[in-house]
């Protein structure tokens, strides 16, 4: 800090304390508890008044502090904060079971990640703008992290409160396009556009030019949105410095606006051909193409569509029956098959699947024989699809298989799919199991 920025700060507590201490030595206990004990300015000031018999009263700790200004190891903190995420998980503690919450919170100066060990009561969600009076915080790798324990107060906030979260603090990372994750900051990245779109949008009363599309280099492809025209050129190599991560249900995607510094880079870099074909496509890039073949994607099943789970084909056509009937040959004795017709997401756009049965065994963990037992006993022929219903709904999973473009949209034949635990969750499990080793 400034030497000028904290002499108003010096003045406060001199006059706090009296004649006690010069302003000198209030300046140096400032900049120790500054510096060496990394407090948050608030509280530095509070302890050093409280510590020389000065009225503290004036100098209340726990006033609203921007998520920035927040240091580790606070015992209590108050701040107004957006939920950008919220995710509910089942713990053991000292041999007991119990719900926690964790995600990310955020203001306009930084995100941080918090957990909530007390859940009872608690319904917060993504979006929420909460007031927050009793957090702690703790350090974990570098980084604040905000507990909300048993003397925690929330109140929910008219969201407007807050405006658009736009993590934003000092230098960038320079990060992979496979190391994007929500919450990082600002960040840079190098990578060349595999595609360019532009979209008309209304802001705040005014039509806007935006622009879309997928940047990709050796470690992943992601979905980006420039909220000004820096000229992007489809097939450029650029360099984006201060762009944020904005995650939609835990896929990242690049945002950056006119604070952003946006560069063409011209050096040895893999071409378009060689990056579409290694590791994942997202669904904009697909639908840009018109489809292909061998495509991966990842993403959020949406819905598990009717049509899945126990199916009778036509022996003639294999089509699948409706109420007994092939709509080419009429009545016919029908044989069982398993199937899934889902909808993927990732953000970017959205496909049709369609597993055949060896995949949806393995997926939902059922033969087509058991299932068959399961669907008699219970009578109910849907019995599958709600097992697979339950088991994909709303879940991250990979799929890969060829991709068609039609007048209904994109649709994939999967040939192999995959439930990637989200390394979000993994990360937050891990930071669980040292903050449950630390209280
Ligand atoms: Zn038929």
């Amino acid at each position: 800090m400034e030497d000028e920025g904290l002499a108003p700060h010096v003045q406060e507590i001199s006059r706090a304390l009296g004649e006690k201490l010069s302003e000198e030595e209030i300046e140096k206990e400032l900049r120790k508890y500054l510096e060496v004990y990394r407090l948050s300015l608030p509280m530095a000031k509070r302890t050093i008044v409280k510590k020389h018999g000065g009225d503290a009263s004036g100098f209340a700790a726990g006033f609203q502090r921007k998520l920035a200004e927040i240091r580790p190891n606070e015992p209590n903190v108050d701040f107004v904060a957006k939920i950008l995420s919220a995710n509910t998980k089942e713990i053991t503690a000292k041999g007991e079971k119990k719900t926690i919450m964790f995600g990310f919170i955020g203001d306009e100066t930084t995100t941080l990640p918090w957990t909530a060990w007390e859940t009872e009561g608690m319904e917060l969600q993504k979006g929420d703008v909460i007031s927050v009076k009793g957090a702690y915080t703790r350090e974990y790798q570098g980084r604040v992290q905000v507990n909300f324990g048993n003397r925690i107060s929330i109140k929910k906030e008219d969201p407007s409160t807050i405006g658009d979260i736009q993590i934003a603090q000092g230098p960038p990372k320079v990060v992979t396009i496979g190391q994007l994750r929500e919450g990082m900051g600002y960040v840079e990245v190098k990578g060349r556009l595999l595609s360019v779109e532009t979209r008309e949008v209304t802001a705040k009363g005014e039509a806007k030019t935006i622009f879309s599309g997928v940047v990709a280099d050796e470690t992943g492809k992601v979905q980006f949105t420039a909220w000004s025209d820096f000229r992007l050129k489809q097939g450029d190599v650029v360099r984006i410095s201060k762009a944020t991560v904005k995650a939609w249900r835990g896929i990242p995607q690049l945002n950056f606006d006119e604070r952003a510094d946006l560069t063409v880079v011209k050096e040895k870099f893999p071409t378009a051909e060689e990056l579409q074909k290694s590791g994942r496509s997202m669904i904009s890039e697909l639908a840009a193409r018109g489809g292909a073949s061998d495509a991966t994607v990842e993403g959020v099943v949406i819905e598990v569509r009717d049509g899945s789970g126990l199916v009778m084909r036509c022996p003639e056509c294999k089509r699948a029956l409706q109420k007994g009937v092939c709509k080419v040959h009429g009545r016919v004795e029908g044989y069982p098959d398993l199937r899934i017709k889902a909808t993927l997401d990732d953000g970017s756009g959205a496909v049709s699947l369609v597993i055949g049965r060896e995949l949806t065994e393995r997926l939902s963990g059922t033969t087509l024989d058991e299932g068959m037992a399961k669907a008699k006993e219970a009578m109910n022929f849907d019995v599958v699809k709600d097992m697979i219903d339950e088991k994909l709904t709303l879940k991250v999973m990979s799929v890969t298989g060829n991709v068609k473009s039609d007048e209904y949209g994109l649709s994939m034949i999967v040939k192999d799919a995959e439930l990637p635990r989200r390394e979000v969750k993994q990360e937050a499990e891990k930071l669980m199991v040292e903050l449950e080793a630390s209280e």
